[in-house]
């Protein structure tokens, strides 16, 4: 299981196939990625299987753009199948997620009572929901974000992208890792060093609770209640062993 995630000057595709592949040793069963099209709007490629699979899908339809998003999936709810793979969507967000929401069945009712259909039997599939359900109740896109993850229960490294704002990138993690490598060309988020380091060595290891909201022109980290932190970039000075 792993993410990565780019918002850049760069092709985003190359680079997120490579931070998968880099992420490949921690296990998993399906993998997706999605970036943000010349004309805004969000593509999606996922399959159950290995990295080879989803670049054979790839191949009839290669995804474009400078913002987008990896997934490695180890499924721990609902089988590992294409549907179940990661990115999922709702409205005009789509989300990657590594870890379990725990409170997934009662906010799964909820959100069906509101008239959400689901897609997948993932536990995931709830966070995006959750997400167009509060940003429909009239919330900005921070907000609606942080009152979504101050809702979950369990773990998650999660990784948003939105139509509305398709210049950005938001990213949060609890009991789950994630990174954030700051490169000349662009930021990067990642499940672990190895993912970034032939972009940069520039790298803010967030803390539990910490969202961080990325743009072309920089980011700011923010506790779950919104309230800016001071975050300190170290270099990496290691090499992975390959
Ligand atoms: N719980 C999620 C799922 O089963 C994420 C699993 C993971 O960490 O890859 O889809």
């Amino acid at each position: 299981c792993g993410i990565i995630g780019y918002i850049g000057e760069k092709d985003g595709l190359p680079i997120l196939l490579e931070g998968l592949k880099r992420l490949e040793y921690r296990g998993y069963d399906s993998a997706g990625i999605a970036t943000i099209n010349h004309h805004g709007r969000i593509d999606v490629v996922r399959c159950r299987g290995k990295l080879k699979s989803l670049e054979e899908r790839l191949v009839s339809m290669p995804l474009t753009g400078t913002v987008g998003i990896g997934h490695t999936r180890w499924a721990t709810h609902g089988k590992p199948s294409d549907e179940n793979a990661h990115p999922h969507r709702s409205g005009p967000f789509v989300v990657v997620h590594n870890g379990i929401v725990e409170n997934f069945a009662v906010l799964r009712d909820r959100l069906t009572d509101e008239g959400f259909r689901f897609d997948s039997e993932t536990d995931t599939e709830v966070i995006v929901k959750l997400l167009e359900s509060e940003r429909r109740k009239g919330k900005s896109y921070r907000e609606a974000v942080l009152d979504t993850l101050r809702q979950l229960r369990g773990s998650y490294a999660v990784v948003f992208l939105n139509e509305e704002e398709p210049e950005t990138l938001v990213a949060a993690r609890k009991e789950s890792p994630l990174i954030l490598g700051l490169g000349e060309d662009g930021t990067y988020v990642a499940s672990d060093v190895p993912a970034i380091l032939s972009h940069t060595r520039r790298v803010v290891f967030l803390d539990d609770e910490d969202v961080v909201f990325i743009d072309r022109s920089g980011f700011r980290v923010e506790d779950l209640h919104g309230h800016v932190k001071e975050v300190h970039a170290k270099t990496i000075d290691w090499n992975p062993v390959m």
